[in-house]
């Protein structure tokens, strides 16, 4: 069945008095072990849709599914178990916390629900980023790369099925970000996981199976890659 289902979700921000529409209606099956990019102009929704699909974010209305799953937002708590081995976030600006040495940044998160992180887990998510060297450093003693890097492994540590990425090559230069797209390619390929990530970037997108287009809250058009395996 498919890893990520959005049924008819909607988003209407309504802070201000005056409400703001940035999903419309939006609906989405991802299947297992793909990887897909969504685009669109500034404002279009496309961080909205990751929030709201990932459970960040509350849709106003709508359901979305995690492997059949419906996730259900009631507390914190809740949505924190339900997020944890299901689904993994990497942002633009790597939110590390620079008091704290790789190690800890990685294993952070699964601390905080009380869980301890496999040593053996650890170095073998830590090894894939290649970043063994520097499991005791801190943030500030790191490349942009290599931030972004520490991010991804901290997002991968629990094993998720999907992992969710906001613009995560916007702050890095072309070879910094050829390093982070290898990355998801191998989490799809060999690990057979799902990636979906907002990009303004055309050579980020081209990694992806599936482009959609984001404008106004609304998916406008897709286009998939064609399976290198089927072009003569
Ligand atoms: P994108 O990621 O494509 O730039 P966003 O999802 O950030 O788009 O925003 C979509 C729309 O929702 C925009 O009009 C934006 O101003 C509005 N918006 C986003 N977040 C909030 C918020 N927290 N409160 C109010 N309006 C918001
Ligand atoms: P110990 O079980 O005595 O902590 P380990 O061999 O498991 O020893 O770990 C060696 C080093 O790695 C120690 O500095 C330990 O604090 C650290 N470490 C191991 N697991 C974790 C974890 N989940 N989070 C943070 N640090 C860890």
């Amino acid at each position: 069945g498919d890893v990520l289902r959005l049924a008819s979700v909607s988003k209407v921000y309504d802070k201000t008095g005056i409400p703001v529409t940035a999903l419309k209606s939006v609906n989405l099956s991802l299947a297992p072990g793909t990887f897909t990019a969504i685009m669109g102009p500034s404002g279009s929704g496309k961080s909205t849709l990751l929030h709201c699909a990932s459970g960040l974010d509350q849709p106003s209305s709508g359901e979305v599914y995690i492997a059949g799953q419906q996730m259900t937002f009631g507390n914190e708590t809740e949505l924190t178990r339900f997020r944890r081995g299901r689904i993994g976030f990497v942002f633009q600006q790597f939110n590390l916390l620079p008091s704290l040495t790789v190690r800890q940044n990685i294993t952070l998160p699964s601390r905080l629900e009380g869980k301890r992180v496999d040593r053996q887990r650890l170095e073998a998510v830590v090894e894939r980023v290649d970043l063994l060297h520097r499991l005791d450093h801190h943030p500030a003693q790191l490349s942009g790369g290599e931030q972004q890097r520490v991010a991804i492994a901290r997002a991968l540590v629990s094993n998720p099925k999907i992992i969710f990425a906001d613009e995560p090559t916007g702050a890095l230069d072309t070879h910094r970000a050829a390093e982070v797209l290898d990355l998801f390619d191998q989490a799809v390929r060999e690990f057979g996981q799902t990636v979906i990530m907002v990009t303004h970037d055309p050579i980020a997108a081209s990694h992806a199976d599936l482009v959609l287009f984001l404008v106004d809250g609304q998916i406008v058009d897709e286009m998939a890659r064609p399976n290198p395996a089927t072009v003569a």
